[in-house]
């Protein structure tokens, strides 16, 4: 079909599976395109995240050609079952041209409605870049919005009036901010200023399409980056409104950046060293509980912030259980950020007490302790860790691995301490645990012959006192944590 005067042509590297399966709709007559992700990925060389294929056939006309189809959408996207055993080019998404309909609701159009014009589906699509259909049999190229000098120019620009295509669907607006921090694009001024005056519209997106796109804002090369835009253009606090308290905060003379950007430039050095999502969350919070922390120390002459860990542990989980993350993933980053001060000060990391801090994390997680620590570090625009310290954390840690640091690396079990004479009850964790507590003071300890002894003499200890020893260590920190908050909520009046 001739959509210009003289036809564009081009030659992308499109996979021969790919490529079959639009050769069989045009085959049978059809017309058939490659358009969105895939046509632009391949433009600059990006290996392509999923293939679509738009189409003047209906669902049933794609469904009838292929042998292997699956169809369980009201977008009239059939997914096409390729040759290849690549899993990445498995499933081709066809999609028949499909018109702009209806918003009221900004996130789903009303009704879905198809075309039979590649026009009007291209005219629907969110950005120029995205908005290119490409035919790899006869090299065709169909690029009705600029796409191609967009990429050219590294822009992300709305296709057609942006104030109307963010009011359309809001969830576009970070869209844009998402795939300029992938593919390292700007987004255009009236883009961007179209962005500013819907942000508001955000609040309508589903909080599950919000986390998806802000993990894929965390996981790309340049996070920061695509913060700061969104914080500029109004849109931050519609994703992670309590990050912009830390605008403004000043914190004390060790830091030469407020709380806000503290926490960018940790998140980014997370990113740099391309560390999981879970230390690029516990990167970009560690600190949020900071700007309710804060109090003057007339003492020192500086800004104090005791206990921002624990509220800030308290605030991640509010914010990340919010945004429907998996309860995994807030166990693992609340956790970190409950004890990231734990490697900050050398003299109190001592073996007994980084075996505590490994009962606490968990031994999977310890690394990812020591990963935010240097976050934190480089974040505060300081020199970097000395080297030598950092080893030495990990050989103490290594070598605290090799020590019981759980009840279920005792020497002795509930069962055996039952047979020496203590009742099934409560009784029998409790002693577990006053057990552990001397072990992870003195592994030594852990020998069934010393653990037998010492819980026959706690078999005859009274209740207050076996709990004492026993939950020791834990009510001691839940006592810290819950003093902390209460004093910090009654002087903020947080919740
Ligand atoms: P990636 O696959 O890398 O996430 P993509 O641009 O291909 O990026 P998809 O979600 O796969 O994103 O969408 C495929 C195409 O569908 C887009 O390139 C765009 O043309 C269109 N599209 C997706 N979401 C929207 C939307 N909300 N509004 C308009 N068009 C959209
Ligand atoms: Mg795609």
């Amino acid at each position: 079909m001739d959509y210009n005067s003289a036809m564009e042509t081009a030659q992308l590297a499109v996979p021969p599976a790919i490529k079959q399966v639009g050769e069989t709709l045009k085959k049978a007559g059809f017309e058939s395109y490659l358009v969105g992700g895939c046509v632009r990925d391949l433009m600059i060389s990006r290996e392509p995240k999923d293939w679509d294929i738009t189409t003047n056939a209906t669902p049933e006309e794609i469904q009838d050609l292929f042998v292997e189809t699956f169809y369980e959408n009201t977008y009239g996207t059939v997914g096409v079952v390729t040759e290849s055993e690549d899993p990445r080019l498995k499933v081709v998404e066809v999609t028949p041209y499909r018109v702009e309909s209806a918003y009221s609701n900004a996130r789903h159009p009303d009704e879905v409605r198809f075309s039979k014009k590649l026009t009007d589906d291209l005219k629907r699509r969110d950005f120029t870049i995205n908005a290119i259909a490409y035919d790899p049999g006869s090299g065709e190229l169909v690029d009705l919005h600029n796409g191609r000098e967009d990429i050219k120019r590294r822009v992300i620009t709305a296709v057609g009036n942006p104030h109307e295509r963010f009011e359309e669907d809001a969830l576009r607006m970070l869209r844009a901010i998402r795939l300029a921090a992938e593919l390292d694009f700007a987004i255009e001024a009236q883009t961007a200023s179209g962005i500013a005056a819907n942000a508001p519209q955000l609040a309508k997106i589903s909080k599950e399409r919000i986390r998806d796109e802000l993990t894929r804002i965390l996981m790309s090369p340049r996070p920061m980056q695509a913060i700061y835009v969104a914080q500029k253009l109004s849109v931050l606090r519609y994703v992670l409104p309590r990050l912009e308290d830390g605008i403004g905060c000043d914190q004390n003379q060790a830091h030469s950046y407020d709380v806000f950007e503290h926490l960018l430039r940790a998140l980014q050095c997370a990113a740099d060293k391309e560390w999981p999502l879970e230390v690029r969350l516990a990167a970009l919070l560690h600190d949020v509980g900071k700007p309710a922390a804060r109090q003057w120390s007339e003492e020192k002459n500086d800004w104090t912030f005791h206990g921002h860990e624990v509220i800030g542990a308290r605030m991640a989980r509010e914010i990340l259980f919010d945004l429907k993350f998996p309860k995994e993933i807030i166990e693992r980053v609340t956790s970190l950020i409950r004890w990231h001060m734990f490697f900050s000060d050398p003299d109190t990391v001592t073996l007994s007490a980084v075996r505590r801090i490994i009962s606490n994390v968990g031994k999977d997680h310890i690394k990812e302790l020591l990963d935010l620590r240097i976050c934190d570090r480089v974040g505060t625009g300081r020199p970097k860790e000395q080297p030598f310290r950092l080893r030495k954390y990990m050989s103490m840690v290594d070598e605290a691995l090799r020590d019981p640091i759980s009840v279920g690396m005792l020497k002795i079990d509930g069962l055996k301490v039952m047979e020496l004479g203590q009742k099934a009850g409560p009784r029998v964790g409790w002693i577990l645990h006053a057990l552990l507590e001397e072990v992870l003071d003195e592994p030594k300890k852990n020998t069934p012959e010393y653990l037998e002894k010492r819980a026959t003499e706690m078999i005859e200890m009274s209740d207050d006192d076996l709990k004492k020893i026993g939950e020791e260590g834990k009510e001691r920190k839940i006592e810290e944590d819950g003093a902390a908050i209460q004093k910090l909520r009654a002087k903020h009046h947080v919740s």
